[in-house]
């Protein structure tokens, strides 16, 4: 299977061929057309597997395909990751394979200071990356607004939980809009986990690799 065969976009396959990609990976050629059709998704997926470019790529292609025209731009995708490294990483891909969409992005976590975060996330943004701390402390300051969000990623879930930011990812939960498609990648499935896919997920395509 080719990229161009998942029906991406021109600007989409433009930045992933210039990266060298040739062919999705397996986790890719079932989440890219799952998440497109606009459902949930449960992925199980570790690092390596190419699920970061896997959830990134459709979610490009859905925002840039309804573009809001006109007015600010309004948040309307969050990304959550346990590790700073791991939102660092993956605000890196959102750049990589979107910019020749002219989606914006930023990411935001703890250990350093809020002043620049907040400030990127004034200035207007599509996508936000963050850590479920940092993501609080700013929205408690009224810096940040999820009430236009449409899509949510839970990234490492599995961490997320190990880590303790389940009540975190409660809280950010409880303010988002009832309408969004929600998509829950983990590497693996606890009781704890399979509690919170149940939880959040509308009958959710199911991809194991
Ligand atoms: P991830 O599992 O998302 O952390 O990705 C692992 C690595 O695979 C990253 O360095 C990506 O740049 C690379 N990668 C992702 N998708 C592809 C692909 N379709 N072809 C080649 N490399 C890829």
């Amino acid at each position: 299977m080719l990229f161009t065969d998942l029906g991406l976009s021109e600007p989409i396959l433009r930045a992933i061929s210039e990266e060298g990609y040739t062919s999705p990976t397996p986790i890719q050629e079932k989440s890219i057309p799952a998440v497109l059709k606009g459902g949930d998704l449960l992925a199980a997926a570790q690092t390596g597997t190419g699920k970061t470019a896997g959830f990134t790529l459709p979610i490009l292609q859905r925002l840039s395909s309804t573009a809001k025209t006109g007015g600010k731009r309004q948040l309307r995708v969050l990304i959550l990751t346990p590790t700073r490294e791991l939102a660092a990483q993956v605000q890196e891909s959102v750049v990589t394979y979107g910019k020749y969409t002219g989606l914006k992005s930023t990411v935001i976590f703890g250990g350093v200071g809020a002043n620049p975060q907040i400030k990127a996330i004034a200035a207007g943004l599509d996508i936000l990356v963050a850590t479920p701390g940092r993501l609080l402390d700013l929205m408690s300051q009224n810096c940040v607004s999820l009430a236009n969000i449409e899509i949510l990623v839970l990234d490492e879930a599995d961490r997320m939980l190990d880590m303790g930011f389940l009540r975190d990812i409660k809280k950010i939960l409880a303010v988002l809009p009832k309408q969004r498609q929600n998509l829950l990648f983990s590497a693996t499935f606890s009781t704890e986990i399979k509690a919170l896919a149940d939880g959040l997920l509308n009958s959710p395509a199911l991809i194991e690799v």
